[in-house]
């Protein structure tokens, strides 16, 4: 530990904690605590070899020191502070450090980021510890502006952080992570170097050992494009990557890690859907005129089983897929792979999704409700967003749904997942030669209408949410789903097959015409909460909103 709690830390930019600001007592913090369930998360080491066995232990170890670090990027007083709570027995002092390690620090990540824990600043800084306290950002703008291309680009750049220089001027200079956090880096990269000896994977020996390299050049590139590469039994993604701590500019990367196992079966069950993708492509409900007679390659999708999460990763709201790197340079040459953690959204399913379905499902459809049908359309969600429309022409100018669309594409493109991932699913049963089991249909469909009222939840402002409702409604009033006397919902399964396909025909068509006022009336005739939904989503405030992993303890 490099940094020292220092009492300027306390007070950051303009913004002070007043001594006397009211912070949750013991009960209100377990309530707040208890809309995270406590879970193990379910994994199987006995697939591993004995060297891959032992690797894993060590990147768990470095995951750990991961931790520390994202704690010290996101606020400067956070390390002694978390130390200071360990060392407090009470009851309201333990509440208090394990909700501090469910947000890794002290503001509450579903509360708007408003601080649970007296002596730091009220909200948590837009800049965290990326900049100067008290930059404004007039004062990085001006002095950016003034510095030679590539400084300026190291300024802005994913890896460095901002700090004022020691002597009089106090002017902003440029200091990279590998500097900033070299200790922990160093420790971190030991870690990964014996991962790499344990391990016989190729691939795997290849992206730790240039994971490891970068942690102290501060080059990540070469090892981005090793972890495109990355195909083994333990996949590992560890690194700083996305930057959505840095509230200020949205430049700088938070550290974070997924140590976690491949998952074999699921991966053969993606392998044999894209065998399948231009067959559906070509048989989308869609004009023929419009759809893709030859698909590009599909990017790679991995399913795995996490088996720790640190930093970034593991704070507020679990990740529960992600799509890396960010770097636009390995994109373009690699393109982006997208990472589903299997067993992290079993554990959403069975504490949020069954309590759920038992409230909006009728008795006689709660057997329906099956967490294979769950993730096998999560897999048809992401495969989805590969077909249909992609490069539109308008009036003779070649463009895209997302140019064309603007603010609209996000509800749109993910509700036109949701509903292919139904219409691929329904093609597949329909034609696989491996016949689907009797009741596939049922589970499928209901096991959708449940895990609806899992985004209408969160109400309207968020993509899925929107979309979600005007998919429901859309449906509805198809006669597919069913508002039930008793506040239930059903699905009409003489009705849902060809109401998913007019509504997947109508948002494919949307995004092929680029037909900005056609998605506008779509959203505001169906992307609303009507009444009897408006009853359901009241009836499930008391179910949690997410997991508390316990493998992740700290303690
Ligand atoms: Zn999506």
């Amino acid at each position: 530990m490099k940094k020292s709690f220092v009492a300027r830390a306390v007070c950051l930019g303009t913004v002070c904690a007043a001594a006397a600001a009211v912070m949750p007592d013991l009960a209100q913090l377990q309530q707040m605590t208890a809309r995270f369930a406590p879970v193990k998360l379910q994994y199987d080491e006995s697939t591993l070899s004995p060297g891959d066995r032992n690797a894993l232990h060590k990147l768990v170890d470095a995951a750990r020191v991961i931790n520390a670090i994202f704690m010290d990027q996101a606020w400067r007083g956070n390390r002694a502070l978390y130390h200071q709570l360990e060392r407090d027995t009470s009851p309201l002092g333990q509440a208090r450090l394990h909700y501090f390690w469910l947000n890794k620090g002290p503001w509450s990540d579903l509360d708007g980021h408003a601080a649970f824990l007296p002596g730091v600043p009220e909200r948590k800084p837009l800049g965290a510890d990326f900049y100067p306290p008290d930059m404004t950002r007039q004062e990085f703008e001006a002095w950016v502006n003034k510095l030679p291309e590539a400084d300026r680009q190291q300024a802005e750049g994913f890896f460095t952080v901002i700090r004022r220089a020691p002597g009089k001027s106090h002017s902003l200079t440029t200091v990279p992570y590998s500097r900033e956090y070299h200790d922990d880096l160093r420790s971190a990269a030991d870690l990964l170097r014996q991962a790499a000896a344990d391990t016989s994977n190729a691939s795997l020996k290849r992206y730790l050992n240039l994971r490891a390299e970068a942690f102290l050049s501060n080059d990540y590139y070469a090892s981005d494009l090793a972890w495109m590469d990355l195909d083994a039994p333990l996949d590992i993604t560890i690194g700083p990557y996305e930057t959505y701590n840095d509230e200020l500019f949205g430049y700088k990367a938070a550290f974070e890690a997924y140590i976690t196992i491949r998952d074999d079966r699921e991966t053969e069950r993606l392998k044999s859907f894209a065998g399948h993708l231009q067959e559906i492509e070509d048989n989308l409900p869609l004009d023929a005129k419009y759809k893709n007679p030859k698909l590009g390659a599909a990017a790679p999708i991995r399913v795995v089983n996490e088996v720790y999460a640190a930093g970034d990763g593991a704070h507020g709201v679990r990740t529960a897929a992600f799509n890396l790197p960010n770097d636009e340079r390995v994109v373009q040459q690699k393109g982006s792979k997208r990472v589903m953690l299997k067993n992290v959204q079993q554990a959403k399913f069975d504490v949020n999704l069954k309590p759920i379905a038992a409230r909006v499902l009728p008795a006689s459809a709660q057997g329906d409700l099956s967490f294979d049908a769950f993730f096998m359309h999560i897999l048809a969600h992401e495969l989805s967003h590969g077909i249909g429309p992609h490069q539109i022409t308008v009036n003779g100018r070649v463009t895209s749904p997302r140019q064309e669309l603007k603010e609209l594409y996000s509800p749109i493109e993910e509700a036109k997942a949701d509903v292919t991932g139904l219409f691929m699913l329904q093609y597949l049963f329909d034609h696989n030669e491996a016949n689907p089991p009797a009741n596939a249909m049922h589970l499928l469909y209901t096991t959708f209408l449940a895990s609806a009222f899992r985004s209408l939840r969160f109400g309207l402002t968020e993509a899925h949410g929107k979309g979600m409702a005007m998919q429901f409604n859309y449906l509805t009033d198809k006669g597919a789903f069913v508002a039930n006397p008793d506040g239930t919902f059903s699905v009409d399964y003489s009705k849902i097959k060809d109401a998913v396909r007019d509504l997947d025909h109508d948002l494919l068509t949307i995004e092929a015409e680029g037909n900005y006022a056609a998605a506008k009336d779509m959203l505001a005739t169906y992307g609303v909460i009507r009444p009897p939904m408006q009853h359901a989503i009241d009836r499930l405030s008391s179910i949690p909103v997410d997991i508390d992993p316990v493998n992740e303890s700290a303690r």
